[in-house]
């Protein structure tokens, strides 16, 4: 099935890239909708499985089991590490990683192995607010 441009995908990749970090459909389509786009939660769902497909855009799942996208700025493999609270994201490169998991993947007789790893926390102001917050 062809994969049509349209001003709806345009969009939608457009008010993914303003996003600041990984984005739910329902959020991205909760700004699209405020922006009277009139774009469909649909036409949303389709048009971020067709970037995540053509690796315009990286999807992944918060520990809710929730799909999250973001327009990253790194081409080809990388990991993230993820504010939980304020949705920061930074891209970072995990050699160590790498290096792991193609050894385990050999050590078990495994090729062509991909991994996806991501990691959830508090960032930095997130975790100095939540410290002045409980010394009140
Ligand atoms: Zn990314
Ligand atoms: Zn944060
Ligand atoms: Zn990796």
């Amino acid at each position: 099935m062809a994969q049509r441009n349209t001003w709806q995908r345009e969009r939608v990749r457009d008010a993914l890239a303003d996003a600041r970090g990984f984005v739910s459909a329902q959020s991205l389509y909760a700004g699209l909708r405020e922006a009277n786009t009139g774009i469909g939660l649909a036409t949303v769902y389709r048009a971020l499985a067709g970037l995540a497909a053509s690796g315009e855009a990286d999807s992944l799942q918060s520990p809710e089991g929730e799909a999250l996208y973001r327009a990253c700025t790194t081409q080809g493999h990388h990991h993230h590490l993820i504010c939980r609270n304020c949705g920061l994201t930074v891209e970072i490169e995990a050699k160590d990683v790498e290096q792991w998991a193609q050894r385990t993947a050999a050590l078990h007789g495994f090729r062509e192995a991909e991994h996806v790893v991501d990691i959830f926390g508090l960032c930095a102001s997130c975790s100095n607010l939540r410290d002045s917050e409980a010394t009140g």
